[in-house]
């Protein structure tokens, strides 16, 4: 675990003339453990925000860390953060096992921590049964619980979401949505999940980070947001 802090956070798309400014100076603490929603309609930087967090896109001004760590100059894999997308992103050859256990074999885990830590992932996202499947075999919501398996074997100190439920349909959504919620408090890793959903945002946020246009307009719990005079 740990608390992600963004100072004054500037994103432009393109140099010199074409540049288009995206972020506007974004500044927020989320402290260790948190669970933060970042809504705001589409086009308003969310995404972009994120993955300037994850690696994935450059910081054009401002400051990221992680924990004690400035992490503007880290490549993603040495972030400590594990990224849930919207499409999975599973390897349809594989077996559920082996997309949950990919980045450790990658990383050279021995192989009996593998096996203990896809086990323990399974058991929480009740995926025991569903190991040696191929992703085509597996419904959408089953899919997402494979792609936050393979998130959580990593035991990263950062979760981002983005928009992880949209593909899903509202009842699926609504299961995901619980999923995610019993994850958190079982594991308690910080997180940044990203949605223009603002029922999505209510329900999960334990404080929501409310963007308009490359704007941070609000940062406060569900109450605050949407209870100001
Ligand atoms: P959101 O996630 O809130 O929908 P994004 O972060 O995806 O918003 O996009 C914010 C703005 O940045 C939008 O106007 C989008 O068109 C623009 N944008 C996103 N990616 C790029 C890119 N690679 N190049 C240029 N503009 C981009
Ligand atoms: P969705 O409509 O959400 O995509 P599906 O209709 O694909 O769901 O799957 C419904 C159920 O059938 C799921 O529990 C899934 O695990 C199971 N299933 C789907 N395809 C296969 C398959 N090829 N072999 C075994 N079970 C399957």
């Amino acid at each position: 675990m740990a608390s992600i802090s963004l100072k004054n956070i500037v994103k432009r798309y393109g140099t010199g003339k074409a540049a288009v400014p995206v972020i506007h100076g974004v500044n927020a603490e989320v402290k260790d453990g948190e669970f933060i929603v970042i809504v705001g309609p589409s086009g308003c930087g969310k995404s972009t925000l994120l993955r300037m967090v994850a690696g994935l896109e450059e910081i054009t001004d401002g400051t990221i860390s992680i924990g004690a760590r400035v992490v503007n100059n880290l490549e993603p894999a040495q972030r400590d953060i594990a990224m849930v997308f919207q499409n999975y992103a599973l390897y349809p050859h594989m077996s559920v096992f082996d997309n949950m256990a990919y980045g450790l074999k990658i990383a050279k885990a021995p192989k009996d921590e593998i096996k203990a830590r896809v086990d323990k992932a399974a058991q929480i996202l009740e995926l025991g049964h569903l190991l040696e499947r191929k992703p085509r075999q597996l419904s959408g919501g089953q899919r997402q619980r494979v792609a936050m398996g393979r998130a959580i074997v990593r035991q990263p100190q950062v979760f981002l979401f983005d928009e992880p439920l949209s593909n899903l349909d509202a009842k699926l959504r609504a299961q995901t949505r619980i999923e995610i919620q019993k994850l958190h408090r079982e594991l308690g890793i910080t997180s940044l999940f990203v949605t223009h959903d603002q029922v999505e945002a209510m329900t999960l946020a334990q404080r929501m980070i409310v963007m308009n246009a490359g704007n941070m307009e609000q940062f406060g719990t569900p109450e605050e947001v949407y209870h100001t005079p």
